[in-house]
C-alpha cells in the first residue's frame, strides 16, 4: 500500500496492541486517521485538531454515528471531538489522553516554532504514548524527480540523525522513553538510509504530578481551540 495508508495502519496496529481509551490526532487534516481509528471499540473518545478550519468542516460528518454503531452498539459510548487550533498553542482540553499521535505534521511548522510543539505536546499534553512521523531527508535521494522537499508547504526535512536528536531530547527534558521505527522501506537498506516516513514512538517514564493531572477543572484556563464538532 501507498506510504500515506502504512503511516495510518501503523497507528491502527499500535491502537489494536496497547486500547488506549483517548486518542488525539494533531494535524488531522481530512479526518482520514480519525475516520479509521472509530471503529476500534475501546476507543471511549476521539478527538482532533487542525489548525485548518475548511478540511475538517468539510469532511466532519463522515465521523456521525452510522445505523450498525446502533444496532452493535459497544460496551460504552464514544466520543468524538474535532477542533481548529495550532499545536503550538495549550488548551486543556487536549490533556489526559492515553495516545497523541502526529502523522506528518512537525515538518509543516516553522522549525522556530518546533520547541514549542516539543513542549505542548510532551510537557502539557503529557499523553501515556505518541506516535510522531515526519519525512526522512536521507531517503530523498531514493525518490525519483524529486528536487528540494517532498512537498511545497514542507519547512524542512529532517535526516534520521536530526529526527533522533530532536526526539532524545524531548525524552530527556520531559521523561520519555522513544523507539524509532517507520514505513516505506527499501530491503536491506533500513539501515543505513532508514525508511521513508520515519516515526517515534514515545513513552512516559515519569509519573505526572498531581497539578498536572487535574482534568475537567478546565473552567480556570484559556481555551484556545475552537471546538468544530462535537458527537
Ligand atoms: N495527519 C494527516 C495524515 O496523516 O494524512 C495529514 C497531515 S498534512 C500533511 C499536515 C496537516 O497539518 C495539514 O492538515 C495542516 O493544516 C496541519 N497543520 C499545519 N500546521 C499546523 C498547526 N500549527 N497546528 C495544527 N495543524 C497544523
Amino acid at each position: 500500500p501507498p506510504v500515506y495508508i502504512q503511516r495510518h495502519e501503523f497507528v491502527v496496529d499500535f491502537v489494536k496492541k496497547n486500547k488506549p481509551k483517548k486518542v488525539i490526532d494533531l494535524g488531522c487534516s481530512n479526518c482520514t486517521l480519525l475516520r479509521k481509528l472509530k471503529f476500534h471499540r475501546e476507543i471511549e473518545v476521539l478527538a482532533g485538531v487542525d489548525i485548518d478550519s475548511d478540511v475538517i468542516r468539510n469532511i466532519m460528518y463522515a465521523l456521525a454515528p452510522i445505523p450498525s454503531d446502533y444496532l452493535q452498539p459497544g460496551d460504552h459510548p464514544l466520543t468524538i471531538n474535532l477542533y481548529q487550533g495550532s499545536v503550538t498553542d495549550r488548551d486543556p482540553r487536549t490533556k489526559g489522553f492515553d495516545l497523541v499521535t502526529s502523522i506528518e505534521l512537525i515538518e509543516h511548522l516553522q522549525l522556530e516554532d518546533v520547541d514549542m510543539f516539543t513542549e505542548v505536546v510532551f510537557g502539557y499534553m503529557a499523553p501515556v504514548a505518541a506516535i510522531i512521523s515526519t519525512p526522512n531527508a536521507d531517503f530523498n535521494p531514493l525518490l525519483p524527480r524529486l528536487t528540494g522537499f517532498r512537498h511545497p508547504q514542507h519547512r524542512f526535512e529532517w535526516t534520521k540523525a536530526e529526527f533522533q536528536t530532536w526526539a532524545l531530547k524531548a525524552c530527556r527534558e520531559f521523561g520519555y522513553v522513544v523507539e524509532f521505527t517507520g514505513v516505506g522501506q527499501i530491503q536491506g537498506q533500513e539501515e543505513s538510509i532508514g525508511f521513508c516516513s520515519q516515526i517515534g514512538v514515545f513513552q512516559r517514564v515519569r509519573s505526572l504530578s498531581d497539578a498536572s493531572c487535574r482534568q475537567g477543572d478546565v473552567t480556570e484556563e484559556r481555551l484556545p481551540y475552537r471546538l468544530l464538532y462535537d458527537v
